[in-house]
């Protein structure tokens, strides 16, 4: 991943992709002190980009650094890596974190690095195919408890427990794992948000232990806009005998049907696919608008 051809943009400058490189001895390598973005250009523009360079921002204020770029720098930055890199459809990758100036735990002068990158990375499957599901493991692993960890940061030190858990998934034969919060409940995957129907009504988790998913409100909005209820609750697992609907989403997964989690059976339908073409449209429809 190290080696292709294009440009990085790393503390101020446009550079080629092979030398955007960091020292070891980074804060952020040993402590994790370090934040991340993952966003989507589509017809060339950022989809609501503003709204990820915020969450950036935030992200980075909870971990106790301050990102040096305020939000229309990081909005123009971005912008910037995929025209240069003439990416029209992409994937966009801020990253913040300390540098390599104090190597113990404590770090509160070392210099803050901000990069942005960009590549290629399709939307996941044809419509078709999508509609199948995709299976999903049950993660050993669950969302740390609000008071344990700063949950609602796009912090990478949380996504340790994520690659564990999609690691095992993917030995096992899934696409990816659904994780439980600290209380046993339903939480969210390992990049995505989940949301189930049931009767045409559909029921997420309230996200206040783990990430409230840009792509999550999207989706709770456009819902509301059909006219389906949406409710935010707390869902037991064993709830899930009792849906017929499971999609999960994220800027990456954008909308994915679910047919399988553990022992429980989804078939992808109506909701599901009404809610794929009206995020595909909305993102299409909002660069046409910029
Ligand atoms: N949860 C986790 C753990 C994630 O990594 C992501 C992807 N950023 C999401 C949810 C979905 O967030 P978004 O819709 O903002 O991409």
């Amino acid at each position: 991943f190290d080696q292709r051809d294009g440009f990085i943009w790393l503390d101020g400058n446009l550079v080629a992709w092979a030398d955007a490189k960091l020292h070891v001895l980074s804060h952020g390598l040993h402590y994790a002190s370090a934040v991340f973005e993952g966003e989507r250009a589509y017809g060339g523009r950022i989809f609501k980009s503003t709204e990820h360079s915020e969450r950036f921002r935030a992200s980075a204020q909870t971990l106790d650094f301050e990102i040096p770029y305020s939000v229309a720098e990081l909005d123009a930055v971005k912008q910037m890596v995929v025209t240069k890199n003439n990416f029209s459809s992409c994937y966009v990758r801020p990253v913040a974190w300390r540098g390599s100036e104090m190597m113990a735990v404590a770090a509160q002068n070392s210099t803050i690095h901000v990069a942005v990158a960009a590549w290629d990375w399709p939307s996941m499957f044809d419509i078709e195919t999508k509609m199948k599901g995709i299976k999903l493991d049950i993660a050993d692993y669950r969302r740390p408890d609000p008071m344990t960890a700063p949950c609602r940061a796009k912090a990478a030190g949380l996504y340790m427990i994520c690659t564990i858990s999609k690691h095992r998934a993917e030995r096992r034969g899934y696409a990816d794992a659904m994780m439980l919060d600290w209380q046993g409940r339903v939480a969210e995957c390992t990049g995505a948000n989940i949301f189930f129907v049931s009767n045409g009504v559909l029921h997420t988790p309230i996200a206040d232990c783990f990430l409230d998913g840009i792509t999550r409100q999207t989706v709770i909005e456009l819902a509301r806009r059909r006219g389906v209820e949406v409710i935010e609750r707390r869902i037991m697992p064993e709830e899930l005998a009792g849906f017929q609907e499971c999609f999960i989403c994220g800027t990456g997964a954008e909308v994915t049907p679910v047919s399988e989690i553990g022992p429980y059976r989804f078939t992808p339908a109506a909701i599901s696919r009404t809610l794929i073409d009206d995020y595909s449209a909305e993102v299409q429809l909002k660069q046409k608008a910029a």
